[in-house]
């Protein structure tokens, strides 16, 4: 048997990969599991990418304070991560009398919860700072500790530093259960043999629950709560600030945001449903998404969207993060229920566990050579004309554009293939490069994708898919090749 690991984390969310890079920092054994083909692949994935500011969560929940303290670490990690994160501020929008009363209670909750610099202001002020907001809008809570972060290259680069600094990372590894021995949790069981651990870490999302009853720890459900969303052309995006409406009992509302690539993001609705694999859309969620955006900002037009997706919410039977060393399971630690703010919080869940690990008697022991900076390869569209030639003169690959809408190249996507964190699918390459985010949604490039996929893995182009077994693009040959690049 291989020494056991320090730590296994189950998971390779935001939280997950989080975790990973906080440990990285000492000397402790960690291996990093993600059952599917890539880190960020679940709820991770698919979210608004806000970094809330933390007047929404009730005052003294784990959400409240795991919030605040997460957002006040983001210029930090971001800098250190050479990650998109734009400190904006947001507007919860006031469209009625009552509204306004909602926004005094926003802005005393975010009082207790610590959120520092928040304004009240009027209707005006509002339509100064954004002119399409709805004209009858009569005031907003401004938070300026608000703001937008790529989510995907955020866990994306969390990963690959927490790899860097000797993490282990296993993909398409699930585990399917716990190991017990003499009362406490071993290590786990996967699809591909067992793995021990002294400490295992259940991030395991929208299936924490399952994990934790097969640790015999009940009591605890996850509900996956669906959030569609529309994405807007670039081109045609206008929006130039984070916009929410009043909050419901179950979400904080259809808003309407840019991304920090410039694209307009309108969602999520809220639907609790049974099947935690669900992320399709659906017409009356679409509807409902439109229709709620459009209250904030009416000039929206539907020609100008490119894309629909979905997210599932983990949202726990408690209402708040439940992070936990248990009782019945020593050696498990669970993070579960994490929901919307868990973007925000991730980086200050990390820490949190730490100390549950300290206190469980993992001693924590400052490695020497641990690196927090981690350099983003180069982005082509993002630089001069006098970069671009020195770039494609050391690598003609460089000069080669493969998703035009976006302006990305084969240099780009082959750094990508082979980078600590490895993508291996086209949504892989999606999530680190936007080829194929753009107006034609992939139409140009997914054949020159596969390709290049096929031959940078040395794998046939039916074995390439969109985002891992079972998502093949390709069955079988209609036609030989020669072999030879045709560009
Ligand atoms: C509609 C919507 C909007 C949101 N908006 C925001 C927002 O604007 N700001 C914000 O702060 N938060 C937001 N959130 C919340 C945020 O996205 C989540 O809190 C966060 O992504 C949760 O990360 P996670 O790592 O816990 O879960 P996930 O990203 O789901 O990661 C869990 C991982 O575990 C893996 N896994 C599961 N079971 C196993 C197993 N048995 N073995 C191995 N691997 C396994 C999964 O494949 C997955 O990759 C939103 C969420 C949704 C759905």
């Amino acid at each position: 048997m291989d020494d056991p690991y320090d730590v296994i984390i189950v998971g390779g969310g935001v939280v997950g990969c989080f975790i990973a890079r906080a440990l990285s920092r000492y000397r402790v054994r960690v291996l990093l599991l993600e059952r599917e083909s890539d880190v960020c692949s679940g709820t991770s994935k698919a979210n608004t990418a806000i970094v809330h500011a933390g007047y929404d969560a009730k005052p003294g929940t784990l959400k409240a304070a795991l919030n605040v303290a997460g957002n006040r670490m983001y210029d930090q990690v971001c800098a250190e991560l050479d990650v998109p994160f734009h400190r904006c501020g947001t507007y919860v929008v006031a469209l009625t009398e009552e509204d306004l009363y909602t926004l005094d209670d926003l802005y005393h909750r975010g009082m207790q919860n610590g959120v520092s610099g928040m304004r009240i202001i009027s209707g005006e002020e509002m339509r100064r700072v954004e002119p399409l907001v709805n004209p009858d809008a009569r005031g907003a809570l401004y938070a300026p500790t608000g703001g937008i972060v790529d989510p995907f290259l955020l866990t994306i680069a969390a990963a690959e530093n927490a790899v860097l600094n000797g993490v282990h990372l296993r993909l398409e590894t699930e585990v399917t259960d716990l190991i017990r021995q003499n009362g406490r949790i071993v290590g786990v069981s996967t699809n591909r043999g067992q793995i021990f651990g002294r400490f295992v870490i259940n991030a395991a999302g929208l299936h924490a629950d399952q994990l934790m009853a097969k640790a015999g720890v009940h009591g605890f459900t996850i509900t996956p709560r669906k959030g569609e969303y529309y994405v807007f052309d670039r081109e045609k995006s206008r929006v130039r600030t984070v916009l929410f409406p009043c909050p419901t009992p179950i979400s904080k509302g259809i808003l309407v945001t840019p991304t920090t690539h410039g694209n307009t993001l309108i969602g999520p609705n809220a639907v609790d449903i049974r099947d935690k694999e669900d992320v399709t859309v659906t017409p009356e969620g679409l509807e409902e998404v439109f229709a709620g955006a459009q209250r904030l900002v009416p000039t929206l037009e539907r020609r100008d969207v490119i894309a629909v997706f979905a997210g599932l919410r983990a949202s726990g039977s408690t209402g708040d993060f439940l992070i936990e060393a248990p009782a019945q399971a020593p050696g498990l630690i669970n993070v579960a229920g994490i929901e919307s703010p868990g973007l925000t919080a991730a980086p200050a869940i990390a820490e949190f566990v730490l100390d549950l690990l300290r206190e469980c008697g993992l001693a924590l022991l400052e490695k020497a050579n641990y690196n927090p900076i981690r350099r983003s390869p180069p982005r082509f569209s993002e630089l001069s004309h006098r970069e671009k030639a020195a770039l494609i003169a050391q690598d003609a690959r460089y000069g080669r554009i493969v998703c035009r809408c976006e302006t990305v190249t084969e240099g780009e996507i082959v750094a990508a293939i082979h980078a600590p964190v490895p993508a291996r699918t086209y949504d892989a390459l999606k999530r680190r490069t936007r080829l194929g985010a753009g107006r034609c949604q992939g139409g140009f490039d997914t054949p020159r994708v596969i390709h290049i996929l096929a031959r940078e893995l040395g794998l046939p182009p039916t074995a390439i898919t969109k985002k891992g077994p079972g998502s093949e693009f390709v069955v079988r040959k209609t036609k030989e090749w020669d072999g030879n690049e045709k560009v």
